[in-house]
C-alpha cells in the first residue's frame, strides 16, 4: 500500500509528491501548494505519519478553498481527528466503498 500519487480535494486534482526534506525548516513533514495544486511530503517518514500529515495538508487546501485563509491549530486538530478516527474504526472506510450508492460530489448538475 502507498499513498496515492494523486488526490481530488473539492473536484481539483492535487499531485502528491514526495520530497526530502520538504523544507529546510527542521520539523516540517508537508506542505500544500495551493497555487500549483501540488501537496508535498517528506518521504522519509513511515505510512502513518504520512497519512497524518497529508491528512493536515488537505485540510490546508480545504481551508484556503472555504475560507481563503490558513489556520494552523485548526489544522492541528481536524488531521488529528480525522487520522485516529479512521485508525479506531476502519470499517467505515467499507461504507464509503461499497456502502453508497450516488456520492454527493458526482452530480455535475448539483450546485
Ligand atoms: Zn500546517
Amino acid at each position: 500500500m502507498r499513498i496515492p500519487d494523486e488526490l481530488i480535494i473539492f473536484g481539483r486534482i492535487y499531485q502528491v509528491q514526495n520530497v526530502s526534506p520538504v523544507q529546510t525548516l527542521e520539523g516540517v513533514l508537508g506542505a500544500a501548494s495551493y497555487r500549483d495544486g501540488t501537496i508535498y511530503l517528506d518521504d522519509e517518514v513511515d505510512m502513518a505519519l504520512a497519512l497524518s500529515v497529508l491528512w493536515h495538508e488537505a485540510v490546508h487546501v480545504a481551508q484556503q478553498e472555504i475560507a481563503g485563509i490558513i489556520d494552523e491549530a485548526q489544522a492541528r486538530w481536524i488531521a488529528l481527528f480525522v487520522h485516529t478516527f479512521l485508525l479506531n474504526n476502519p470499517d467505515i472506510l467499507d461504507c464509503y466503498r461499497y456502502g453508497i450508492d450516488d456520492a454527493p460530489f458526482d452530480d455535475e448538475d448539483e450546485g
